[in-house]
This record gives structure tokens, sequence and C-alpha cells, in this order.
């Protein structure tokens, strides 16, 4: 084989893709690479801050950071951005609120349920229970005016006003002596 014919040999295709394989299109290809990131970071911290806050200042910060600096500087915007997104806030709100609800509610009904621990015993009382579960003492009696079933110890009847506590004794004591 003389010189002539090895230059005449016709490359094969390894050949052509390894000239191509140069330091200067390695270079490129990590350029174009580096920008493909720095795009993608991009779109997601602008959807991501978006997400998180209403504040344009903010927004515009964190867009530029990424802009400006680098696709690098994720990692500071991941630092310093708001912790929940607006949905996640929004349902924390919801949230908070309806235990704000659920105690008024809580302490409404409890206002209104009445339910006591029986001063004898301790045991828990129903507004409606008429005997002490616990210790079988008589809880409630009926007005003596309105015949209404209130509180054995109301001075008062809460339906009529009728000052029930000498009368009481003296309506016993007719009882007795009938
Ligand atoms: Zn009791
Ligand atoms: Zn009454």
């Amino acid at each position: 084989m003389t010189a002539q014919s090895l230059q005449n040999v016709e490359p094969t295709w390894i050949e052509m893709v390894w000239e191509m394989v140069t330091f200067e299109t390695m270079i490129k290809v990590a350029i174009v690479y580096f920008f493909i990131i720095w795009i993608a970071v991009l779109v997601w911290v602008i959807k991501d801050i978006s997400n998180r806050t209403n504040n344009i200042f903010l927004q515009i910060f964190s867009i530029l950071l990424i802009v400006l600096l680098s696709p690098l500087w994720v990692f500071f915007y991941l630092l310093i951005r708001p912790g929940k997104t607006v949905l996640e806030k929004y349902y924390q709100e919801i949230e908070d609120n309806l235990e704000i609800l659920s105690s008024i509610v809580k302490d409404k009904v409890d206002a209104g349920w009445e339910t006591t621990d029986c001063t004898t015993c301790g045991y828990e009382l129903d507004v409606d229970f008429l005997f002490c579960p616990g210790c079988k003492s008589k809880l409630r009696d009926a007005c003596v005016s309105c015949k209404k079933s209130i509180r054995k110890w109301w001075e008062v009847c809460p339906y009529c006003g009728e000052n029930q506590k000498g009368k009481r004794k003296k309506s016993d004591k007719k009882k007795k002596k009938d």
C-alpha cells in the first residue's frame, strides 16, 4: 500500500462521527444543555411562584433571580419561596375558620345542653336527666306554677318566672299532708 491509496480510502461512519466530536463541539453541546436547563428552571419557578404568592414584587424578584443570575439560584429560591401555595393557604384558612366555628358551636351546645357533672357524685349529666344515674339523686322537678321540668336547685322557673323556693317546700309539705 502506498500513501496515495491510503488517502483515497473512504472514512467509515464511526470515523466521521469521531471527527465531529471535538472539544469545541462538546463545549457547544454543554452550553446548549445549560440553556435548556436554565429555561426549564425558569418555567418551573414562574409556575411555582405564581402558585405560592399573589405578591407581584416577590414574583418578579424570583423570576429575575433565575433570569439574571443562573439556574443554580433555584436553590436560593427554594430557601426564600413562601412555604405554602396559595391553595394550601386557602385550605388552611378554611380549616382555621372551621375550628373557630366548631369551638363556638361547641360552646353554644355546651351552654344549651348543659352537660354538667353531678354535684353529689360527679357523674356527667345530660340536660334532660331527671335522676342522676350515679347516685340516684333527683335532678329535676316540675315548676310549682307551669309544671315544666326544671332543675331542682333553680330558685326561679326560667319559663314562667315563678319563685320556686318557698312554694316548693310548701307544696312538698302539702303532698306530705295529702
Ligand atoms: Zn350523682
Ligand atoms: Zn314555671
